[in-house]
């Protein structure tokens, strides 16, 4: 089994201290390139790194320089940013016990640097709920996603560029589609 294939196993398995122990491991050992305040890794087979940490590190300045207080507290909670063809249905993920954030390769390809930002933001926010003791379960999880989307609508109000993302994402939260 190739360490791709070992990290989407180890990512599906149940049981949060051997998820811990086995994707420290992993990511251990993968290259990573420093953006900013993140570490990124990417662990798919044909990954072209080059181009995530562009678009990482164009998504860190456009905040840094468009809302630092909230780039602060992102880069607080979200110290490794895994790049990864990772096919549980989410754009992306945050994992507490690493404190990363696993985003999917072909969404990343997609992306420009506001929705990079408006994914941190999102992403950093469950962070900042689990670090409360706010842990998303079944019961919760369609408020905790609305908090995450208002966050997602505040960083992108400060973005110059984020118009359409900025509407699409305020119809969201409007409709309550927040899932
Ligand atoms: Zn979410």
């Amino acid at each position: 089994m190739n360490l791709s294939a070992l990290v989407k196993n180890v990512l599906y398995i149940g049981g949060r201290p051997a998820i811990w122990v086995l994707f420290h491991l992993l990511v251990w050992r993968a290259p990573r390139t420093r953006v900013g305040p993140f570490d990124v890794i990417a662990l798919s087979d044909c990954d072209d790194i080059e181009s995530h940490v562009a678009k990482f590190a164009e998504a860190a300045d456009l905040l840094q320089q468009c809302d630092p207080i909230r780039f602060r507290r992102i880069a607080h909670t979200i110290r490794l940013i895994v790049v990864y063809d990772y096919t549980r249905g989410f754009e992306a993920e945050y994992h507490h016990f690493a404190r990363a954030m696993v985003m999917q390769t072909r969404v990343l390809k997609l992306c420009h640097a506001e929705t990079v930002a408006a994914v941190l933001a999102h992403e950093a926010t469950h962070g900042r709920l689990d670090d409360m003791g706010i842990w998303q379960h079944h019961g919760i999880r369609e408020r905790v996603e609305r908090i995450c989307l208002r966050n997602e609508v505040w960083c992108l109000e400060k973005l110059p560029g984020a118009g359409q993302l900025l509407q699409t994402k305020k119809d969201s939260l409007a409709r309550g589609d927040v899932m």
